[in-house]
C-alpha cells in the first residue's frame, strides 16, 4: 500500500511573517490527516523558522531545490542537501519544470542532486513532465522517459525507496488547465511501467507518483481515485492554508 502524499510548493512567495501565519493556520486544519503525508516547500530563507513552528506536527518540510553535492566549498549561492536536513527538512523537490525551463536544469544535474539528497538522508521529489508542444507532437511519453532515465540513472532499488516522482505536465502548471484524471492516469501508469522495467515490479509498485498541474480543492478527489495517482504536488492552491487543507482533506 502506498501512502498518499500531498505536497505544497510555495515557489518564490511569502515573506517571513506571512510564512509563519500560513503554517500556524495550516497546522490545525491538517492535524487529523492520517490518510496522507503532508509536505510543504517554503522558500529557503524561511525554512528554519517554519520548521521550528511545525515541530511535533504532522507537516513535513521540503527544500525547493538543492546543490549537486554535500561537500562544503566555494559554491556561492548553493544550498547543500545536508544543510536542508540540518535545519529540519525531510524532503527536497528536484528538477521542477521552472528550474528546467528558466535555470538551465539538466537531467544530469537532476541525477547529481538526487544522489546528494539521498546521501544527506532526504527524500527526493523528482519532477518530470512534457511541454505542450511535445505532447501535441506525440512525444510526451518519450520526453518523460528521457527525464526518468536521466534523473534516476544508476540508482538502486534501495535508493528508490526514498524517491517520489511528481508528474507535472508543463502546460498544466499555473495555467488553470488540469490534465484530465484519465490523462494523469495514463502517464502515471506509463511511468510505473518504465520503473518496473528498470528496477523491477516490486520497486515500481512501491514508489509514489504525484500529479502536479493546477490541482485545486475541486479536482483533487477525481485525480486521487486513479489507481496510479498517489498524491499531488500543488503550487498556486497551496499558498492559502484553507485551500491547501481542503486538498489534503480530499476524502
Ligand atoms: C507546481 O508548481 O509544481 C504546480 C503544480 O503549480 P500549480 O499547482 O500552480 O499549477
Amino acid at each position: 500500500m502506498r501512502q498518499p502524499v500531498i505536497a505544497g510548493n510555495w515557489k518564490m512567495f511569502k515573506l517571513l511573517d506571512d510564512a509563519v501565519q500560513t503554517v500556524l493556520a495550516l497546522k490545525p486544519l491538517v492535524a487529523n490527516a492520517n490518510h496522507c503525508e503532508v509536505v510543504i516547500a517554503p522558500g529557503f530563507v524561511v525554512l528554519k523558522t517554519v520548521a521550528d513552528r511545525l515541530e511535533g506536527s504532522n507537516i513535513r518540510i521540503a527544500g525547493q531545490d538543492c546543490a549537486t553535492q554535500n561537500d562544503f566549498g566555494a559554491h556561492t549561492g548553493e544550498v547543500a542537501p545536508s544543510m536542508l536536513k540540518d535545519i529540519g527538512c525531510s524532503h527536497v523537490i528536484i528538477g521542477h519544470s521552472e528550474r528546467r525551463q528558466f535555470y538551465c536544469e539538466t537531467d544530469d544535474n537532476v541525477n547529481k542532486k538526487v544522489r546528494a539528497a539521498l546521501q544527506a538522508g532526504l527524500t527526493a521529489i523528482v519532477c518530470v513532465g512534457e511541454m505542450l508542444s511535445q505532447r501535441e507532437a506525440g512525444h510526451a511519453e518519450a520526453v518523460v522517459e528521457t527525464q526518468l532515465n536521466g534523473g534516476l540513472g544508476g540508482l538502486t532499488v534501495a535508493d528508490l525507496k526514498r524517491i517520489i516522482i511528481a508528474y507535472e505536465p508543463v502546460w498544466a502548471i499555473g495555467t488553470g488547465k488540469t490534465a484530465t484524471p484519465e490523462q494523469a492516469q495514463e502517464m502515471h501508469g506509463y511511468i510505473r511501467s518504465k520503473l518496473a522495467e528498470s528496477h523491477g515490479s516490486e520497486a515500481a509498485d512501491s514508489i509514489s507518483i504525484l500529479y502536479g498541474g493546477s490541482v485545486k480543492p475541486e479536482n483533487i478527489a477525481d485525480l486521487m481515485v486513479q489507481p496510479d495517482v498517489d498524491g499531488a504536488l500543488v503550487g498556486g492552491a497551496c499558498l492559502d492554508p484553507v485551500s491547501f487543507s481542503q486538498i489534503v482533506n480530499y476524502r
